[in-house]
């Protein structure tokens, strides 16, 4: 807990996270100044109004560099001037969900990630709804943790980015869990997987043995970083999880069935065909839920039951459509290769895969195992489109240039026969096209209600 009374606090970014931090330090009688780089909405600036706490917009004036310290939305890159101005002066440069955790006692439960945070969060949450635990969702995820810390009485199940954690002090999840670590946003960490995989693992920095880490042991970058977490002085429990090998202390896979192991003692959980969520990726991130929920005392009974009735998080393998047998699916979040492999891997029919967007120095040629064992044609949009026709063309037996998402879907219908699986899974970002990832899974799924 930290008094913030009388302290000049300034929030750097007026987005969502900047805004709820900014009402929640000024109701705790700090005296916050917001500034932000570009414009500030209408709405935010309706709320700031309303709770008396000035601001500046369109850039940062002398104004912004008085604070006692700064919180700093996951948006700015600690390369910015004002934040180098802070840092250089020897003052504290802090995140969202530092500055909301000084105001709760309640035990958080915080996931990241390259890949899978937003649907272990909802899952969690599933897993809590059923087991009616009182519980807010929260992070990075539209609701910001600031906004939830007052009212919430039970457990915080937050879904923190590698961004937010870059600027922790005293953030401490008695949960902490780590699902993958694999490149993104490198441009960031001066293209330093290391770098990335260091930040993520600040998720651990507070913890001491009476937390629990919970950590994917099929990941070797991860497994790297907990031998050297083991060094440490004080350290969570380590729980792990693996779909490929029996770990000391945690979940895993034997003869298709999930086995909890905790002191040498086994309990069988349930069989994986019983989880609602198709892929092994998916089996991956059901095993992080059940371990969490275990470590929040939730009964196995409710966790069996919720790992079954949980049907997922729209745009991430969604079933959009059947037509004429044809099942469409809608994997608009797949932003990176990565997530688009393990999407591939979840299927065994044919697949027309739809790819494309606006590409972030992808490497498409890590897919051609999966393209050349089950996509039978490859309909690339966007302005990656060169690219993607550049690395994979000689793989895929079929490939289909088109304008819109309208042209793929309808190329698509057009040679995915009976028994098969039509994929949007893009690999990239959605900016050139559309407004969001769910605005172009949005307008995939339009386009696949008008067949
Ligand atoms: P995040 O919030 O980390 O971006 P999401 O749950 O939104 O993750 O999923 C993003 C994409 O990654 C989706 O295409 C989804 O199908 C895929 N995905 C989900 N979990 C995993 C995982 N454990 N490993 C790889 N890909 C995953």
């Amino acid at each position: 807990m930290r008094k913030v009374e009388n302290k000049h606090i300034v929030v750097i970014g007026a987005a969502k996270s900047g805004i709820a931090a900014a009402l929640l330090l000024a109701k705790k009688g700090a005296d916050v100044f917001v500034s932000d780089y570009g414009q500030i909405s209408g709405d935010a600036k309706k709320k700031l109004n309303k709770a008396g706490i000035p601001y500046e917009e369109n850039g940062h004036t002398y104004k912004a560099k008085s604070g006692d310290f700064v919180v700093v939305s996951p948006g700015v890159a600690t390369e910015a001037p004002i934040i180098q101005h802070y840092l250089n002066a020897g003052k504290e440069v802090l995140s969202e969900i530092e500055a909301a955790s000084w105001f709760t006692d309640q035990k958080i439960i915080a996931v990241t990630g390259s890949n899978g945070k937003t649907t272990v969060a909802n899952w969690l949450d599933h897993v809590w709804e059923t087991a009616k635990k009182e519980h807010a969702l929260a992070g990075n995820i539209g609701v910001a943790f600031s906004d939830q810390v007052e009212s919430n009485k039970g457990d915080f199940l937050l879904e923190v980015s590698s961004f937010q954690l870059d600027h922790i002090k005293d953030f401490k999840p008695a949960v902490s869990m780590i699902l993958n670590i694999t490149p993104d946003h490198l441009n960031r960490y001066q293209n330093s997987l290391e770098a990335y995989a260091g930040a993520k693992f600040r998720i651990t920095e507070n913890q001491t043995e009476e937390d629990q880490f919970i950590f994917n042991y099929d990941d070797p970058i991860i497994q790297k970083h907990v031998e050297q977490l083991k060094q440490k002085q004080s350290t969570p429990q380590l729980w792990a999880f693996s779909n490929e090998r029996e770990v000391p202390e945690g979940a895993f896979v034997r003869n298709d069935h999930i086995i909890f192991k905790f002191n040498d003692e086994e309990e069988p959980l349930m069989h994986i065909k019983e989880i609602g969520l198709r892929g092994r990726h998916n089996l991956s991130n059901g095993l992080a839920t059940a371990l969490a929920a275990r470590a929040a005392e939730i009964k196995n009974e409710a966790i069996r039951e919720s790992l079954k009735s949980f049907t997922g998080v729209e745009h991430r393998l969604e079933i959009a459509r059947e037509v004429e047998g044809v099942k469409y699916i809608n994997d608009s979040k797949a932003t990176n290769v990565n997530a688009v492999w393990f999407a591939l891997d979840s299927f065994n029919v044919p697949v027309t895969l739809i790819l494309g967007g606006r590409d972030k120095g992808n490497d498409y040629s890590e897919l051609k195992d999966q393209i050349r064992e089950k996509v039978h044609t490859v309909i690339a949009i966007g302005e990656s489109r060169d690219r993607i026709e550049e690395q994979l063309k000689d793989t895929a037996p079929n490939f289909v240039r088109v304008e819109t998402m309208g042209g793929a879907v309808r190329a698509a219908q057009k040679v995915a026969k009976k028994g098969e699986v039509v994929l949007l899974s893009p690999a990239c970002a959605s900016f050139d096209m559309f407004d969001s990832y769910e605005h172009r899974g949005k307008i995939f799924k339009d386009e696949v209600n008008k067949l």
